[in-house]
This record gives C-alpha cells, structure tokens and sequence, in this order.
C-alpha cells in the first residue's frame, strides 16, 4: 500500500481500478526541414485549421456533457491558436528552416516554461493550456492516431497532466475520479471535475512513478490522498467512508428545500460564493439561497485580453437565469495582489496587498469599470442582481463608483436598453476603516458583506497567504469579531442586511457568534451550504 499526499481539487471519494493515462507524444520528427519554408508555413495553417475544427466539436460536446461554461475553454484554445506571439514564434522557428513540428514543439517548450515560472497560480495553470494546443498541432501535422483514449470500466484516470480536452474525451459515466502530478486547483481540469461533480487530486508528487495499470486505488478529493494498492483495513474503512460520505449527503440533501431559520425563528439566509459561471450549475444543485459573492476577476483572469462587454453580460446573464431569480451578488473587478492576469502591465509594488488593486484600480481605469457595470446593468433585465464594490476604504471611492454606475444606467436607458429597476448596490467591508465607519457607509448601501479573509489580514497585520504567520491568522480574534458585530449593527440601525462571505462564514464554531450579531447572510462554497443549513436550523438564538 502506497499513500501520496497531492492538493485536493474536487471533493468526494472514489474507490477503482486505475487507467494509466499515457499521452501518445508525439517525438519522433525532423529538426531541419525539406521543404520550402512556404511549404511548412501552409502546413501550420491546414493544422491549425484542423485542430480549430476539432475545437468546434469539442465544445460542443462539452455542453452537452457539462455546460457551456465548462465549454468555454476550447474557445479560448482556439483564441490561443490565434495569439500573435505564439503564431510568429512558430513562423520564425520555420523562417530557420526547420519543420513546423520542430517550430511548433520549441514555441510549446518555450512559452509553457514561460509560464510555469509565473508566481500566479492561474497563470501557471495556462501552461497546460499552451501544451495542450501544441500537442494538438503535433498530433495533426505529424499524422498520429488522435483516437481518444476508450475506458472499458468504470476507472479512476492517473496521469502526470490531463488537460481539459483530455478530460472530456473521456466518457463521463465511467470517470470515477482522476489524479494528476502536474496542475493546481486552478488547471482547467479541476475546474472541470468539480463541474462534472467528481473527486479530483492534483499536484501529486512522484505519481508518474507509481502508475500502476488496473491497479486498486482509493482517490480522497477532500483531503488529497491518493492510497494505490490498499489493503483490506484501508479497503474497508475507505468504503464504510464513502458510504457514510453518500449518506451524509442524503440526509443533508434533506435541507435542500427547507428554510435557513433557527429553532426560535431567526432566518439566517445561506448563499453560495462562485468563481466560474460553471459554478452555479453546483450552487443550485446544493440548495443555495443565491449567490453571495461572484468573485468576477476570474472571468478577466482566464482571458488573453480584459472580456469586453458582450462577453461578460453573457457570462451574468448565464448566472441569473440559472439562479432563476434568486439574488446574485457579483463583486467588480477585485484584481491587484495575488490576482494579476499577464495582459496587465502593472507597476512593481512593494506592498501590492496594500496597493492598487480592486476599486482603486478601477477607479484610476474607468473605462474598464465602465465596461463591467454596463454588462451587469444590461444582464439585470435576466434577474436579481445586486452589484457589490470590493476594498471600499473611504467614501468618496464608494459615491464615486455609484457615480459611474449611474451614468452607466443613464446612457443604456438613452440607448433604449431595459436596466432592473430592483438592482442592489453595495460593498464589501473588508478593510478595518470600513468597519469602522460602518455607520456612515450604511446610508449610502443596500447591504454590507464582510469579507473576513481580508478583514482578518488586515486588522491583524497578518499576511493571509505568508504561511509562516499563519497562527495568527484567525477569524476569531477578538478584534475581527469586535468590528464584525460593529458593522452589522450599522447595518441594521439603518435598515439594511449584512452578510459575510469570506471563508470563515462556513465556520460552524463561528455561527453562533453571528447569529448572535445578527447577520442575515452567510455565502459559501456551493458543497458547503447544506452543512450550514442544518447547523442554523439546530441554533437557539436566544438561548446564546
Ligand atoms: C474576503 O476578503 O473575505 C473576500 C471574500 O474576498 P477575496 O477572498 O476574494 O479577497
Ligand atoms: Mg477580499
């Protein structure tokens, strides 16, 4: 028996043989060509076109599989066969005379190690991107059989990377789960095994190693493990777990449909926060009241270019349909930090947390707040929209963001387009001068959310990803708590809600406190709404 710890993607456990997944890779091709260089050019272009048809049937077959979200990737792939710098990197590598295969594998290698040494996790993530469109290209240039790979029972898929191609070509109802070496929580690929609702475990250290065919494996996507070759006791837990695991489920799908209210009467409402449009599909399935918190940065941070207009008002239109109108909170652009996609050339800043991100970037680029909020505006007809300013720290920023959004909504009406007449505006009170002058925010705000990932980094000086400081990273100290409570009473001595939706508002330690502050709302992971759920119906308010 052999256990490998890796980072858990997807939750779930699946216990199965393993299919090895062995790219065929394509190797053997000549470095220096025969052929005129004009001969190889045409050759890339009839590839290219190729595997942009391929695409097409891919993302068709996503949708149908998953959702259109889900789909979304194949045409970023075939965006990515457009990008410039790629095309004229292979251009240049055949302009040397060699074969478009060898051009092609040298501008993968190139670019894909450009962007694994990116500090940003996402972008990291896109070197699998940027591999998986060039293996395509290898694959048709050279020839290769690019048959799918056929899985012949139910199977748990072990391989170093899996790209998200890769992974819908498989057939869904056999796919128990998959393990990778390579990939983050952020890969296209987990993205998609919570999508499809499978476990996943990613980053696995020393799996190539340890592939056995048909092996027994038991994959734990909540915790990362991967346990190859169990023995009966391991066995046996594992499936008593999975067992308790699916009942557990049960009985918490029991609270599906039932309200979020206290033994003595207090409704606490519970929302789902969501990165991906993909993920409503999950906050749905899981009973959520709405969504709490859009962290809409992902929909800029996947993209080669800052999403136009159209592009995000499909993406919210999508959420509040599917929300069928229950309220959807979308966050503006919270980008900055830790969250830089490449096409921003931002300046180096020594202390980025404390810079220029989220609403003061924004504010300082207009036009590309401008642009956000006309989408929201025009994809407010399909629902319930409540649209949410991250990092207010000073009022004038908040009065000058609803001073764009009203333009905003004065120039579409003009255009004739129909804008909610329902739309909610407020912030998240996430740094401690927000707290703090809670009570002068309220007036100006529909509703608060507290964003207590970076209250508590903030209040407590505390770096919320240096690990070295994480035991002081806490939720519960009192001073968070203190500004906590301070925010929800302004909220209410002026008539509006409060909600929380850092990580700490599925923190069932943590819910009695905020019951007893009197937050109305707590948005959370979409597998974690049910447990939240159950735990407020068994609270006694008063009795705390
Ligand atoms: C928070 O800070 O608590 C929050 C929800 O925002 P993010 O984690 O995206 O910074
Ligand atoms: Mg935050």
């Amino acid at each position: 028996m052999l256990i490998l710890k890796g980072i858990p993607a997807s939750g779930g456990i699946a216990i199965g043989p393993l299919y090895v997944y062995q790219k065929k890779t394509v190797t053997d091709f000549a470095q220096k060509s025969a052929l005129t260089p004009e001969q190889e050019h045409r050759r890339v272009e009839d590839a290219v076109a190729q595997a942009k048809s391929q695409l097409d049937e891919l993302y068709e077959k996503t949708v149908r599989d998953a959702d259109e979200a889900a789909a979304q990737i194949f045409d970023i792939h075939k965006m990515m066969l457009d990008d410039l710098d790629y095309v004229e990197s292979i251009a240049a590598g055949i302009d040397d005379g060699f074969t478009a295969e060898h051009a092609v594998n040298e501008t993968a290698q190139e670019f894909s190690a450009m962007l694994l040494s990116m500090d940003d996790e996402t972008m990291r993530a896109r070197s699998a991107d940027v591999q998986d469109i060039s293996h395509r290209l290898l694959t048709i240039l050279s020839g290769a059989d690019s048959a799918a790979h056929q899985l012949q029972t139910a199977s748990v898929v072990g391989a170093v990377d899996l790209f998200p191609s890769d992974t819908m070509q498989l057939e869904k109802a056999k796919l128990l789960a998959f393990v990778t070496e390579q990939g983050s929580k952020a890969s296209h690929s987990a993205i998609l095994a919570r999508t499809l609702g499978i476990p996943a475990v990613v980053g696995i250290r020393g799996l190539r190693n340890a592939l056995i065919k048909n092996e027994t494996v038991i994959v734990d996507g909540s915790t990362g493990q991967l346990i190859i070759a169990p023995n009966d006791e391991t066995l046996c837990q594992y499936r008593e777990k999975q067992e308790s695991y699916a009942k557990e489920r049960e009985l918490l799908n029991a609270y599906k449909d039932r309200p979020s209210i206290t033994r003595d009467g207090v409704s606490i409402e519970v929302c789902a926060n969501i990165a991906y449009t993909a993920d409503a599909e999950a906050a749905v399935e899981n009973g959520a009241e709405g969504i709490g918190l859009m962290r809409s940065e992902f929909l800029y941070m996947d993209a080669t270019d800052f999403p136009d207009e159209e592009t995000q008002f499909h993406a919210y239109r999508t959420v509040l349909t599917k929300l069928e109108g229950k309220r959807v909170v979308v966050r503006t652009l919270d980008i900055g930090a830790d969250k830089v996609p490449t096409y921003l050339d931002l300046p180096h800043e020594e202390n980025p947390a404390l810079g220029c991100r989220a609403i003061r970037l924004c504010l300082q680029e207009e036009d590309v707040l401008r642009t956000q909020l006309r989408a929201l505006l025009r994809a407010s007809a399909y629902g319930k929209l409540a649209i949410m300013f991250p990092m207010i720290s000073k009022l004038q920023e908040l009065r000058r963001a609803k001073e764009i959004l009203a333009e905003c909504r004065a120039q579409l009406e003009a255009e004739g387009v129909t804008v909610s007449e329902d739309l909610e505006v407020g912030m998240m009170v996430e740094i401690p001068a927000a707290a703090l002058l809670s009570d002068l925010f309220a007036p100006e705000v529909d509703f608060f959310s507290i964003g207590t990932n970076d209250l508590t980094q903030y209040t407590l000086a505390t770096d919320r990803l240096n690990e070295r400081v994480e035991p002081l990273f806490d939720y519960s100290d009192e001073a968070v708590l203190r500004l906590i409570a301070m925010t929800a009473k302004s909220a209410h001595d002026n008539g509006i809600w409060c909600g929380i939706c850092g990580e700490s508002a599925g923190d069932l330690e943590l819910l009695p406190f905020y019951a007893k502050v009197g937050i109305d709302e707590l948005s959370v992971v979409p597998n974690k709404v049910l447990e939240v759920r159950r735990a407020i119906t068994e609270l006694d308010v008063s009795a705390l």
